[in-house]
């Protein structure tokens, strides 16, 4: 089959489910990463059986509502092809601006090979991206799950190398690990924010495919993350090094507020390019 003829085939078939404009993007996202085949190459190339049959595999498990990251592995995120399971969250667009946030934030303050704390790695699309674009970054990152860990640590080994990166399996919220860790200058995280009373706020696809795990909190307390990162990056955090959050709008006040209470300075809110309330900077004093 021809590859103009299958991107055609993609495009009628997922329009229904997605509309036009959509579709058409996710037939470009296919035929790159699943077949290697760029728009460019569309008139010249042409797809074996095999392939076909592949193809077929994968506009059914789109059909059937699984986020396209999560059929062919892959997520793009700050221009860096990210390796993705269910295991951990597909990375945000939201996140990349926190990432450029952070990358501004350590050039406005000329720091020399800065050490930065991912916590909560997923993907590991933060710490990775961070170390990609400033090379000198000595970069840690923390996570819970195991699974999600090895992920994050493909993700590293193929964008940055081996020996470029400190990733440890470890729970944020439990105190007796954190005197292990050195100390830094930024700590970053985009940690799970939302209350199990919310779920009917998430839309479909996300509660049935990513991980609750990086999504939920339980609903009496739904900061129990903000807290104790804002605890641990007290301890942990160089004199005049910050803390970077990422948080939803029904809570970016009150995180704003608790990184205040924990005594950080210079505090400061911001919204996403969607106008929504986003990202909370903090600096210790
Ligand atoms: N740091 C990862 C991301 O931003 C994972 C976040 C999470 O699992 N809550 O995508």
């Amino acid at each position: 089959m021809q590859a103009l003829h299958a991107q055609q085939l993609i495009i009628d078939q997922i329009t229904p489910l997605y509309g036009a404009g959509e579709a058409r993007a996710m037939a470009r996202i296919i035929l790159e990463d699943a077949f290697q085949i760029r728009p460019g190459g569309l008139a010249n190339t042409t797809l074996d059986a095999a392939q076909i049959v592949h193809l077929q595999d994968i506009i059914h498990r789109i059909l059937a509502g699984e986020p396209v990251q999560y059929v062919l592995e892959v997520a793009q995120f700050y221009g860096l092809n990210f390796e993705v399971s269910p295991a951990v969250l597909i990375p945000r667009q939201e996140t990349e601006e926190l990432v450029a946030w952070v990358l501004a934030f350590i050039k406005l303050k000329k720091m020399v090979a800065p050490t930065v704390l991912d916590i909560g790695l997923g993907s590991g699309c933060i710490g990775i991206t961070l170390k990609s674009k400033r090379s000198d970054i000595q970069l840690w990152g923390l996570e819970k799950s195991p699974e999600a860990l090895i992920i994050a640590q493909r993700n590293a080994e193929r964008l940055l190398g081996k020996d470029q990166y400190q990733f440890l399996e470890q729970d944020v919220l439990d105190p007796t690990k954190w005197p292990q860790l050195p100390d830094f200058d930024i700590i970053v995280s985009n940690p799970p924010y939302i209350p199990h009373h919310e779920l009917a706020h998430v839309s479909e696809e996300v509660h049935r495919f990513e991980p609750a795990m990086a999504l939920f909190v339980e609903n009496e307390d739904p900061l129990i993350f903000y807290r104790e990162i804002s605890a641990l990056a007290w301890e942990k955090l160089k004199s005049g090094g910050s803390l970077f959050f990422e948080c939803n709008t029904f809570s970016a006040n009150a995180v704003l507020d608790l990184v205040a209470k924990t005594g950080f300075l210079q505090t400061e809110l911001r919204k996403d390019l969607a106008r929504v309330d986003r990202m909370v900077v903090g600096i210790k004093p």
